[in-house]
């Protein structure tokens, strides 16, 4: 890792590095007591504006200092603690850490945009899901409408029945709800269309090819019509470069998330990117 002292900058201790030091029986205990240890830590990558070039939102990502491997990848770890139940847990300490964080900005006078945190699988359970986004939300004071949840279309649509009851239930609370890594996951567009969304980001692999790949700019752009038709904002992910940028901006994309904007900060990284709130605002807590 160039810059140790910046851990966002790190790179992820490899596959190979991480099956090699430890068994997969080691690595899941090893994760039971992470959160314990405080060894759990969320990054914000900052979302801005295409438009105005605004910052707009920012996505919560977890990160996972192991004191011998280095850092481990959400991919290598997330699919684990979702195996063994541990996602549960984790990912309540997401919401709270995520709306926590966002509050006390916000009582530091900060302007804080949208601020969207990710969910699994398991999470998505009627009862627990709900019950926890209410707990996180009044346990902070963060206002609902500053909560972004973002569930992948193969989430959803392995059991849409199940997912639009959920998701009305989530949008009752006030919440924003996101379909993350869209065209990935085989949506069927009828029952996609039954889904009270209200954001539906562009996976990474589309936006990869543009503008060189004319398939993915006509996919990337198609995505972005039925999605305006639909009432939703959409938010480009893993822009790199600024020719990216631009066709996306030409294309109408509302938002753009990735490293040609920044990579995913520290809090108190994220934080210096925050502006006063306007004096006459009030601080709903
Ligand atoms: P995701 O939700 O699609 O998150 C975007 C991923 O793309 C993040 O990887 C982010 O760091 C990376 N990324 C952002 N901009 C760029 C870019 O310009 N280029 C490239 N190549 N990559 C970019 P990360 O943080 O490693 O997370 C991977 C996945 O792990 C996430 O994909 C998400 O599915 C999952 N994940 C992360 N945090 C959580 C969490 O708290 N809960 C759950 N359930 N899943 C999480
Ligand atoms: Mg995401
Ligand atoms: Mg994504
Ligand atoms: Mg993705």
């Amino acid at each position: 890792a160039k810059e140790l002292g910046k851990n966002t900058y790190q790179f992820y201790a490899t596959e190979m590095n991480v099956a090699h030091h430890v068994s997969h029986l080691s690595l899941e205990n090893a994760l039971r007591f992470a959160m314990e240890r405080k060894q759990l830590q969320l990054v914000y990558q900052p979302q801005y504006d295409l438009l105005t070039g605004q910052l707009a939102g920012m996505e919560c990502l977890i990160r996972w200092h192991h004191p011998e491997l280095g850092l481990i990848s959400p991919a290598q770890f997330i699919p684990i603690a979702e195996e063994n139940g541990l996602i549960v847990a984790m990912g309540d300490w997401v919401l709270n850490e995520a709306c926590h964080t966002a509050q006390q900005w916000r009582l530091a006078g900060l302007e804080v945009p949208r601020i969207a945190v990710n969910l699994s699988v398991r999470q998505f359970k009627p009862l627990l899901l709900v019950n926890q986004i209410k707990l996180a939300l009044s346990s902070s004071g963060l206002p609902a409408h500053l909560l972004e949840l973002e569930v992948t279309e193969s989430v959803i649509m392995k059991r849409v029945h199940e997912a639009v009851e959920i998701l009305r239930e989530l949008k009752l609370l006030g919440v924003k709800l996101a379909i993350d890594d869209f065209g990935t996951g085989y949506s069927s567009l009828s029952q996609f269309k039954v889904l009270p969304l209200d954001v539906l980001k562009i996976d990474r692999s589309f936006i990869e090819g543009i503008p060189s790949d004319q398939d993915d700019v006509v996919i990337a752009e198609t995505i972005m019509i039925l999605a305006r038709k639909m009432g939703m904002s959409v938010v480009a992910e893993g822009v790199e470069t600024a020719k990216q940028m631009q066709l996306l901006q030409k294309m109408g994309c509302d938002v753009g998330q990735g490293y040609f904007f920044s990579r995913p900060l520290p809090a108190l990284e994220m934080q210096g990117l925050l502006k006063p709130a306007l004096s006459d605002e009030v601080i709903e807590t």
